[in-house]
């Protein structure tokens, strides 16, 4: 496979932009190698820029649920443009757009009544804590590890020594004090979150999830670990966040609230939501949402959010959100499943595919699935830094890291599952 133009790229990114990129997992540092430059999608297919194609199982880390340019999108985008960019008023998309997702999302998850609209998952997932703690006038959030919630100060915190302490930051430049305010907990269990009720209790203001934690391999949780969640924070008065930023739209319109038929008080939404462009948004209860400026005292704005193309882009998606779509979606996943255990099997391999709707994740090892994060074992990931480069190099592009999932596309046919399933057999360990 010929690269010459992405490395020649790459070497004067990094004279630019630190580690050549934008976020840092496309530097391919995980994988090792020369990340690629791409230039166009197309349906299920990627173009890099030496002319190379492969069939994308990243989609742009989960918002590309209709594949590359879905006619309808890009249709929807180009009557925008002939309108304007951006107003930075009010627009009737913004309406249509909320509309939408409140009257299909309460459905099945009927606390969720009124949404506000941002520009990325971070963004919803900052405001959702700051209204969670102004809702609820405390300052604690609990959090888990293992689940990714952007790069938010009050949540790049990891678990301090001891359990159930207060967190230490993940990252330099966050302040102690503030990390300390955030509780890790180890997921998968009840016990370590009671106590932390017990102890903090009435000064927690949310916990926050992932409901299907996605960030860190794909750790499936049980649903009865959600419903104690959501009795426990009911029980103290602290809200409920689920972090929907990957299943929102992608688990089944509702996400994983509505699949697991769990309430939250407050759901964080981005990536399918936009369509493509950045937008993030939060959800949830009527009373909660009226706490935010103007209409309440938790301020929280954007010059940018509500963008009519950006809503445009969203509504067109959505819109071609029905049910044969995730009946085909399940379907798909459901034959890359069964498939890829039978070449496992043929190879004497107990190694695992853990699946939910399209979202599937490979896990190179013999153990049991994980529900923790630190139950993954760090030797699978040098073997899928290997299977990474042998299916890149039989036209597949897979996140560049064993820690993400893949996901599944509409446009995807048989044919491009099954090409995924001949590089999976044809992988030497
Ligand atoms: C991607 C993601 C985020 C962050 O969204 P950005 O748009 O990258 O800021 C937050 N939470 C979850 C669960 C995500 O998957």
């Amino acid at each position: 496979m010929n690269l010459q133009k992405s490395i020649e790229f790459y070497k004067e990114a990094i004279q630019y932009l630190p580690a050549g990129v934008n976020s840092p997992v496309r530097a391919f540092y995980q994988v090792g190698g020369n990340p690629i430059y791409f230039i166009k999608g197309n349906g299920c297919y990627l173009e890099d820029v030496d002319g190379n194609m492969y069939i994308d199982f990243c989609n742009s880390w989960g918002p590309l649920i209709h594949g590359h340019r879905h006619p309808e999108v890009i249709f929807a985008i180009q009557e925008q443009i002939q309108k304007t960019l951006t107003l930075g008023t009010p627009h009737p998309f913004e309406v249509e757009l909320a509309k939408m997702i409140i009257h299909k999302v309460s459905k099945d998850v009927p606390g969720i009544e009124m949404i506000r609209f941002v520009n990325s998952g971070t963004e919803a997932v900052m405001s959702a804590i700051r209204l969670a703690r102004g809702h609820t006038n405390r300052n604690k959030i609990v959090k888990f590890e293992g689940c990714y919630h952007g790069h938010f100060d009050s949540l790049l915190v990891k678990a301090g020594s001891g359990l159930a302490t207060f967190g230490h930051p993940s990252s330099a430049g966050i302040p102690e004090a503030l990390a300390k305010e955030t509780v890790v907990l180890p997921l998968d269990d009840e016990l370590l979150v009671e106590k932390t009720f017990k102890k903090f209790g009435d000064d927690i203001a949310g916990v926050i999830i992932e409901p299907v934690p996605a960030n860190n391999g794909l750790l499936l949780q049980r649903k009865e670990y959600l419903e104690f969640l959501r009795k426990i924070t009911t029980q103290y008065g602290s809200l409920l966040i689920f972090d929907e930023i990957i299943s929102g739209f992608r688990i089944s319109f509702s996400g994983a609230s509505g699949y697991y038929n769990i309430q939250p008080d407050l759901i964080t939404y981005g990536k399918i939501i936009g369509g493509g462009m950045p937008v993030g948004a939060f959800a949830g209860k009527r009373e909660i949402l009226s706490k935010i400026s103007p209409l309440g005292p938790v301020y929280q704005a954007g010059t940018l959010s509500g963008n009519p193309i950006a809503m445009a882009a969203g509504i067109a998606q959505l819109r071609l959100l029905t049910d044969e779509v995730y009946q085909d979606l399940e379907e798909k996943g459901k034959y890359l499943e069964e498939n890829i255990i039978k070449i496992f099997h043929k190879k004497s391999l107990n190694w695992k595919i853990i699946r939910i709707a399209s979202i599937f994740w490979i896990y190179m090892d013999e153990e049991k699935p994980p529900r923790r994060g630190d139950q993954i074992r760090k030797e699978s990931m040098n073997l899928y830094a290997r299977f990474f480069h042998h299916s890149l190099s039989k036209g597949i592009y897979l996140a560049p890291s064993g820690y993400e999932v893949g996901f599944l596309s509409v446009p995807m046919g048989k044919k491009e599952i099954d090409h995924f399933l001949e590089a999976v057999d044809s992988f030497h360990v």
